[in-house]
């Protein structure tokens, strides 16, 4: 029977908060084989608690609480669990006594309400949280012929839900989980569609497949995620190494990393190994694909720097060049790109650098019209390579997909040198 998990907290179900500890308990549970099939979110409200909880009781082998189990009135999480248990909450002088403790250590005195804190309903387990004040509950509920329900009530606060989750309640579930093992592993591709990674991939993507292959895209960044399971983790591995060669074979350059890893990762990767620098200069994109690279090389060892204008006249200063010149091509043109990719490296006295031209208003292009372009150029010490790209729909995607278009023109290049 599968786990459910309960997030408690008013914060989350007017929309206030996400609801992140669900998320994170369930990739938890699935890497020891306990599927997750229902996630609940509760308002703080007594009774819509001991109502959700009593289906939970009835549906799932496991529950995993969190929220709801600080000293204030709007916490009701072990009174809840009392009341559907018909049980009392009983002092439990141990936890009381770390409690006051805890706060003796920051030099205060414990407010009487925080008692409530030590209060546990009969029959249950405390676990102690040493990073907080709230102790988490521990439960198993008999079920008649059923196996009994294991409870687990730990705080909301992820930084302590976190470790009690793994010290505490990990070890708890020894017969629970399946003795499988979960494994995941992530591709990352850029410069094919959803829907063309999906036909070249083919079967691999089938539902049901062993592994399983998913794929997501965000910001025109696909990612592949591989998920194998197995009876140890070394034959976990090999399914996902098999799975990721035949994910290669059919796509070939368009993966270019793996987990975290973004285009400027491999690129400031690949500049550094060979000792080169890069810059660049943007119009469309204002700045973005400067702030992208400089998150990755903070130091500037690999990114020379980065140039931002929009008017000929600013560019033209910029760049420490005459206007009239820089009036000699298009400003949303091929030859433009061309034309500041070429000015970013000689005035930055760069190896490589990239270039976006200001946006465009409205292009003919494809047979649209009122299509928003701009083109990207890169030029290095033996070429310049200018691409088009129409800037369609939100114009922060637009953005990203721009400046990581650009980057993967350079990651391209390197490759392929
Ligand atoms: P509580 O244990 O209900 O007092 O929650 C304390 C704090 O933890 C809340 O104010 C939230 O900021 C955070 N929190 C509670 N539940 C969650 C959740 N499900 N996901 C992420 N953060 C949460
Ligand atoms: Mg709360």
């Amino acid at each position: 029977m599968p786990a459910e998990t309960i997030a408690i907290g008013t914060e989350l179900t007017s929309g206030a908060k996400l609801d992140t500890n669900s998320q994170w308990l369930s990739l938890e549970l699935a890497a020891v084989g306990i599927a997750v099939h229902y996630h609940t979110t509760l308002a703080d409200d007594l009774q819509a608690n001991i109502n959700a909880f009593r289906v939970a009781v009835d549906r799932a082998d496991l529950i995993v609480i969190t929220g709801g189990l600080g000293p204030t009135l709007d916490d009701l999480t072990r009174e809840a669990l009392a009341r559907m248990l018909e049980v009392d909450l009983v002092l439990d002088e141990t936890s009381l006594e770390i409690i006051r403790s805890m706060f003796a250590r920051r030099g205060r005195e414990m407010p009487e309400r925080n008692v409530i804190q030590a209060m546990f309903p009969e029959g249950s387990t405390p676990i102690p949280n040493p990073r907080g004040t709230a102790p988490g509950i521990w439960l198993e509920i008999p079920r008649g012929s059923r196996p009994p329900c294991r409870v687990a009530a730990l705080p909301g606060v992820p930084s302590e839900m976190k470790p009690m989750f793994r010290e505490q309640i990990l070890p708890r579930l020894g017969s629970l989980a399946t003795g499988r093992v979960i494994r995941h592993a992530r591709l990352q591709c850029f410069g094919l569609g959803e829907s063309a990674a999906e036909e070249l991939l083919g079967d691999i993507t089938a539902r049901g497949r062993d592994p399983e292959v998913g794929i997501t895209v965000h910001e025109a960044t696909i990612t592949l995620r591989i998920v194998a399971e197995a009876p140890s983790p070394d034959t976990a591995q090999d399914k996902i190494f098999t799975t990721r060669q035949q994910i290669l074979e059919r796509l070939g350059e368009h993966v270019y990393g793996e987990e975290e890893e973004e285009l400027e990762d491999i690129v400031v990767r690949e500049l550094s190994a060979r000792g080169e620098t890069l810059a660049s200069c943007e119009g469309a994109s204002g700045g973005l694909l400067a702030r992208r690279l400089q998150r990755i090389d903070p130091n500037g060892g690999v990114f020379r720097g980065g140039l931002c204008g929009l008017s000929d006249e600013a560019l033209a200063t910029v760049l420490g060049m005459s206007p009239a010149k820089l009036r000699e091509t298009d400003p949303h043109g091929p030859d433009r790109a061309s034309q500041l990719a070429l000015a970013t490296r000689a005035r930055l006295q760069a190896d490589c650098a990239l270039a976006i031209t200001p946006r465009s208003r409205a292009a003919v292009h494809e047979g649209f019209t009122d299509v928003p372009l701009a083109h990207y150029a890169l030029a290095t010490p033996q070429m310049v390579e200018v691409r088009e790209l129409n800037l369609v729909g939100d114009p922060a995607i637009a953005q990203a997909r721009l400046t990581k278009s650009a980057l993967n023109l350079l990651r391209l290049h390197l490759r392929n040198r």
